[in-house]
């Protein structure tokens, strides 16, 4: 997640744009998710979970896991079921929150380098109090705010990698690349994405929505996608159940936070299943509440945007079928 400022109207920029091949694919991918399309008369959709669910969140900064699944999660371990977490970027891009921790109007690299440390170590305080065991995480250190130019102009070794202008790095950090000789380049991101896939094996994945209005979230869905593709090349039997959550979305949610009850995205339609509502105990709120206060840097910056999701619910959608491989002929995400 990121500031406020950042998110202006964006969806009709999100769009495929590379709908001819899309036949080709479409196909072969649907038949690997258990995706769905709900007629008007069967019952509301639900999320079901059970000692057999390995569940894979893929959240492009350090607190989105939190935000958008800190229930769901909870509820995987309680019935005995795994989580994974992997986390696209280290949340290090962001120049208000650099300023307002470290003071400073003009940040160095070491200063963006510092708090995204800082933000990771924010995420495995979060985990722990959402008790998801030691190993459920992990970071691959993409650059924040960068994810939507991997899509299209950095995708390949044909051109340098992207180096990000906060920490001026232009790789992760070794100790955080899964396929050797990482960049930040797009074809990268999908190599790690797809062998952490094909590892995994989850049997729900759960991915923010193409229609989220930040960039980075966006440029996720696209990546997991196409991951996606190269994980059914290797194991033709995989399946997974695809699910969506959104984080950004105009106003919504922290415009009505006297309500317990987290409300759909207005003027969002629920995907092809219809929205799935997801209710927490008492105790997963609580816990979920507590997780994301372990998030205190941003609490400093935004601490309104965090407490619109500490709420009764939580609300996903599957999405269609996914029509879009990469690289992408043009900007996919990067209009917001
Ligand atoms: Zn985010």
């Amino acid at each position: 997640m990121r500031g406020r400022a950042t998110l202006k109207g964006c969806a009709t920029g999100i769009t495929t744009g590379i709908a001819f091949v899309v036949v080709l694919f479409a196909d072969t991918l649907d038949a690997a998710l258990h995706t769905q399309r709900a007629p008007a008369h069967v019952a509301a959709p639900t999320l079901a979970v059970n000692a057999d669910t390995q569940l894979l969140v893929v959240a492009p900064h350090p607190d989105d896991e939190t935000l958008g699944a800190g229930g769901l999660m909870q509820r995987v371990r309680e019935v005995g079921g795994r989580v994974h977490v992997v986390y696209l970027t280290d949340g290090d891009g962001y120049p208000e929150g650099v300023q307002y921790e470290g003071r400073v109007e003009s940040p160095t690299a070491d200063d963006y380098r510092g708090y995204g440390r800082r933000r990771r170590a924010e995420a495995r305080a979060a985990l722990t109090a959402l008790k998801l065991g030691r190993y459920a995480y992990t970071f691959l250190s993409f650059p924040d705010g960068g994810l939507c130019r991997l899509t299209r102009q950095y995708w390949s070794e044909h051109r340098s990698a992207y180096r990000s202008p906060y920490t001026r790095l232009d790789r992760p950090p070794r100790s955080e690349i899964v396929v050797p000789n990482t960049e930040y380049r797009g074809e990268d991101l999908t190599q790690e994405l797809a062998r952490l896939i094909g590892d995994y094996k989850p049997t729900l994945l759960l991915v923010p929505r193409r229609e989220d209005q930040h960039p980075d979230h966006c440029a996720a869905w696209y990546f997991v996608v196409d991951a996606l593709y190269d994980v059914k090349r290797v194991h033709p039997d995989f399946q997974t159940d695809l699910v969506n959550y959104i984080i950004h979305w105009n106003s919504w949610p922290f415009d009505d936070e006297e309500d317990r009850h987290l409300p759909t995205p207005p003027g969002l339609r629920g995907g092809a299943s219809g929205w799935i509502e997801f209710r927490l105990t008492p105790a997963e709120q609580r816990a979920k509440s507590d997780a994301l206060k372990r998030y205190v840097t941003q609490e400093h910056v935004m601490s309104y945007f965090l407490d619109g999701f500490a709420r009764a619910n939580e609300v996903f959608s599957r999405p269609r079928p996914p029509q879009v491989v990469l690289p992408a002929r043009r900007n996919l995400c990067c209009e917001q």
